[in-house]
């Protein structure tokens, strides 16, 4: 027979809380979540803005979703998109109740940190040949040497037409790499701070060593491997003039762990959240408000550019879509409400100085929710209110979905920023929401599969939940 519980015990239960992994509280969470995951790994090879676009589409047609058709009233139910560049997307579900009501927002992005071509890159060197390259976003320089690339992108040629690039990612595919110097010889670097250890200028991708034989010319290697680029592309090097190219980790998603609980992969920040709030917008069938469903480009450098968060295109679409309801884009946004999806920093016991426990985000505790994110005195951040911490913790707790609160470190050790100050410009409540990662940014990035299924309940209680705000 159970003892019976002390006072204290009860007591405990009544008002402390007592932060779980998901196993202790759901098994079946669990097995829910590894397929779930299956289609999320998928997700994961699409690894820049434009595969995702690429792909999404398509499948968006499949869902039953139809281009945006300006000045078209749609009916409750009825789902359409905006595709922005090619690199941006906006996906819609109209609910029940009138636009007027105020809308259901989910904004993630699908840009991820990684290694960007110069415009003029290729070059020959002691009879090698490199691309140079400018890092995109906040990257650790060194983890990205001595690790398999691959190149992705677009070529615009001369003639107005285009050549897409994705090279180092099937099977027989070659890949490619920044080099890195031997321990033997590295006693100076060595003894560099980690930010110089690899230097910006050092990020040269090695693309080939043979040369093109004939003795009248020089730089024999660079010419050859031009040749083999007109062979399979038909461009000439001026082509890269007008080109977006990247190399990023050429890594396969894959189970990590003997419990395969996690996944490692390269660009989970933002990939996680896109991906659940994805699959939570096409499962909205006829949702109680209309839900609207972004994927943002520019994330990793501030989000400035026409595909990012800080281009009037979102707000420009509401107008036009809104509009149409005879209603102005500002009326409604002011009765809406916004989950800014994008990950956090789990705790890492390797670096358990940085992170304030009480306050820190868990792997395998559920989305984590973070009233503010930015540094130091709270700056450049959405500092979410009561009132909005109240209506989504309301959401998550009703839909009995674990979730938990997070900081981004301690106070005054760094910090970071998303795309939640953006959004609040628009005098819209928003808070952030999102999965903890270990090693973020880094090429071999790591979540939970738990939190990452978990996510895509809380973005889908959130779009279907009749919850009214105060
Ligand atoms: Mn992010
Ligand atoms: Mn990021």
């Amino acid at each position: 027979m159970a003892e019976e519980k002390s006072e204290g015990q009860r007591l405990e239960e009544r008002l402390l809380m007592r932060p779980k992994n998901i196993g202790e509280i759901d098994e079946t969470l669990l097995d829910e979540a590894k397929v779930f995951c299956e289609g999320y790994k998928k997700f994961l090879s699409y690894k820049t803005e434009r595969e995702v676009v690429e792909n999404v589409v398509p499948l968006l047609k499949k869902k039953g979703y139809g281009e945006f058709q300006l000045g078209r009233m749609y009916a409750a139910g009825e789902k359409f998109y905006m595709n922005n560049r090619d690199k941006a997307l906006v996906m819609v579900t109209l609910g029940r109740r009138p636009v007027a009501d105020g809308l259901r927002i989910g904004v993630s992005h699908i840009d991820s940190p990684r290694l960007d071509l110069k415009p003029n890159p290729l070059f020959e060197e002691t009879d090698m040949a490199y691309l140079k390259t400018h890092y995109y976003g906040g990257i650790k320089k060194y983890q990205w040497a001595a690790i398999p690339l691959s190149l992705h992108g677009v070529i615009s040629l001369a003639d107005g037409k285009s050549v897409k690039v994705r090279l180092g990612e099937d099977e027989w595919d070659p890949v490619f790499c920044v080099t890195d110097l031997l321990p033997h010889l590295a006693m100076n670097q060595m003894k560099k701070p980690a930010s110089d250890a690899i230097e910006g200028e050092q990020l040269n991708i090695l693309v080939g060593c043979w040369p093109f034989k004939d003795d009248a010319v020089s730089g024999k290697v660079k010419l050859n491997i031009m040749n083999l680029l007109f062979e399979k592309y038909k461009i000439t090097e001026k082509d890269f003039l007008s080109a977006e190219l990247c190399a990023v980790p050429a890594f396969k998603p894959v189970d990590v762990g003997l419990d395969r609980s996690m996944i490692g992969a390269y660009g989970q920040d933002d990939s996680a959240c896109a991906f659940a709030s994805l699959m939570a917008e096409t499962d909205c069938e006829e949702p109680e408000f209309t839900t609207v469903t972004v994927f943002a480009d520019k994330e990793e450098t501030g989000s400035d550019g026409n595909t990012g968060m800080r281009s009037f295109f979102f707000r420009d679409f509401l107008e036009d879509f809104v509009s149409a309801y005879g209603l102005q884009a500002r009326h409604v946004l002011k009765r809406s409400f916004c989950l800014s999806c994008d990950v956090n920093a789990a705790i890492d016991p390797a670096f358990g100085d940085v992170f304030e426990k009480s306050n820190c985000s868990f792997l395998n505790r559920g989305p984590v929710v973070s009233k503010y994110t930015g540094s130091r005195g709270k700056y450049s951040t959405n500092d979410a209110s009561a009132e909005t911490m109240g209506f989504i913790r309301k959401v998550l707790d009703d839909a009995g979905i674990p979730w938990q609160v997070g900081e981004l470190g301690k106070v005054d050790i760094g910090g970071g920023g998303t795309i939640a100050s953006d959004i609040s410009l628009h005098n819209l409540d928003t808070v952030d929401i999102g999965v903890p990662v270990l090693s973020m940014h880094s090429p071999f990035e790591v979540t939970s599969k738990t939190d990452v299924y978990l996510l895509y309940k809380a973005v889908h209680a959130f779009y279907c939940c009749l919850k009214e705000r105060n």
